[in-house]
């Protein structure tokens, strides 16, 4: 598939986050062809999982629908979702990339009024709430989806629910026999926007994710506080629901530390204030306590840190978590730390503890196929002629930054590909 328009050469924008709709957007309204190749079954990436954005505490939906609608209205922008860049050949200017698009087994004649979902019975984790609660294998991925547009998990395809699905259908949308397939895109450049995954917090052993049952990290956090979480917004501990009358934030969950993440991910300080805020708007008694290396927040959120710090309840400690341990009768989590301050160990027993895990480029684990793309250690990628990234692949950054940076990005994207 070949697409020039006005002499101008295409560009291929992967992954489909803010960085990368945001890319999309800015090269496609200035006139320029726009393949968006995303992964997920819906644009919006890691954003739309936050409960609230700071430093406004709006719902990631505001930002995301105008986006969606600018997606919508632009001719020049084609989507594909449930799509990976296989292969890229060729020099800059002119690039061939292959796309494979795994199939959803639902079409475009699908309207979301779910009747699929409620004839299926197999039940898989939501992977939008981090396999925090399951849902059915006939599923919208979330309400705010873009497209709006069910999916039919692999595991019920060829089977009698797969066809009961189908039958449920009354718009002919449930297609079981879609296969995956490949196609080619010529394109001039590239814009790497395919975000960060967060870091595995089982990795770190003093800390107790995956053995004590009251540690979450904070992703989880974001979706047990959000309305259209695993508990409807209401923050409770995972063992036995619980209602949470003192919690613990553990900075630097891996961050800073050269045997995990030996940068600073930016944002989990912010992120955990935030959290801390949601906490104490939902249980007004609750004790919040903050252990951390150092507090940072940058630009004018230091606004938000001065007011959180003003709540008397949350109690900012400076000390590194030594040790997170579980207390086997009532399933409380108990919290050793170096008090920097008091110079001595400080101890809290809480209902949970929230990790403020950090924030891996994705492609540390996946890298863009071909010669082109360039990363630096820690795997976030590097510009280089005809390749170029935006937001989180290439450094830790909030939204609103990640915006900014996938604008320069677009303007350099278009750059490679005038006259192209
Ligand atoms: C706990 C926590 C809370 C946060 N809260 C806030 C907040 O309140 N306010 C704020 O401003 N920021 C917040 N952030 C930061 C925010 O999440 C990021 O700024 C934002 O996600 C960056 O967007 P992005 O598009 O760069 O990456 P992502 O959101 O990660 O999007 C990347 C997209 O690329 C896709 N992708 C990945 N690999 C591929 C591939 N190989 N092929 C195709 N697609 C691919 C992914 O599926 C995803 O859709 C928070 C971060 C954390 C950790």
């Amino acid at each position: 598939m070949v697409h020039k328009e006005n002499g101008k050469g295409a560009i291929l924008v992967i992954g489909g986050g803010i960085a990368g709709i945001t890319a999309a957007v800015e090269a496609a309204e200035v006139g320029y062809q726009v393949h968006l190749v995303e992964k997920e079954p819906f644009l919006g990436g890691r954003a739309v999982r936050i409960n609230q954005y700071f430093p406004k505490l709006c719902p990631p939906t505001c930002g995301m629908e105008i986006n969606f609608k600018r997606i919508k209205s632009n001719p020049l922008i084609t989507v594909y979702t449930m799509a990976e860049v296989v292969e890229v050949t060729g020099p800059p200017g002119a690039y061939a990339a292959k796309v494979t698009l795994r199939p959803r087994y639902v079409n475009g004649n699908c309207t979301a009024c779910g009747k699929c979902g409620e004839v299926c019975r197999t039940e898989i984790p939501d992977p939008f709430n981090y396999g925090m609660d399951r849902i059915k294998a006939a599923y919208l991925p979330h309400e705010m989806a873009f497209p709006m547009r069910y999916v039919l998990a692999p595991e019920v395809v060829r089977t009698d629910e797969g066809t009961r699905c189908q039958q449920a259908c009354a718009y002919d949308a449930v297609d079981l026999a879609m296969v995956p397939r490949t196609i080619e895109l010529r394109v001039a450049s590239i814009i790497v926007a395919t975000g960060w995954e967060p870091y595995d917090a089982a990795r770190i052993d003093n800390l107790g994710f995956g053995t004590v049952a009251n540690v979450i990290s904070n992703v989880m956090m974001e979706r047990l506080a959000a309305a259209n979480g695993p508990t409807h917004g209401r923050i409770t501990r995972p063992s036995d629901a619980k209602e949470v009358k003192n919690i613990a934030f553990c900075q630097c969950a891996g961050q800073r530390d050269e045997n995990h993440l030996p940068f600073c991910s930016g944002v989990c300080c912010l992120a955990s204030l935030k959290q801390a805020n949601y906490v104490r708007q939902q249980y007004p008694d609750a004790d919040v306590y903050i252990f951390y290396i150092d507090l940072r927040a940058m630009g004018r959120n230091e606004d938000f840190l001065t007011k959180i710090k003003g709540d008397e309840k949350v109690r900012l400690i400076k000390g590194k978590i030594a040790k997170v341990t579980e207390d086997p009768n009532t399933l409380d989590v108990i919290v050793e730390a170096e008090s920097i301050a008091a110079g001595k160990i400080a101890r809290v027993q809480v209902d949970m503890v929230v990790l403020a895990t950090g924030m891996v480029p994705s492609t540390y684990r996946q890298k863009i196929p071909g010669e082109g793309a360039r990363y630096d250690d820690d795997g976030f990628l590097l510009d280089s002629p005809g390749i170029y990234g935006a937001g989180c692949a290439k450094h830790p950054l909030d939204v609103a930054s990640s915006v900014q940076d996938a604008t320069g990005a677009a303007l350099k994207a278009i750059q490679s590909a005038v006259g192209r």
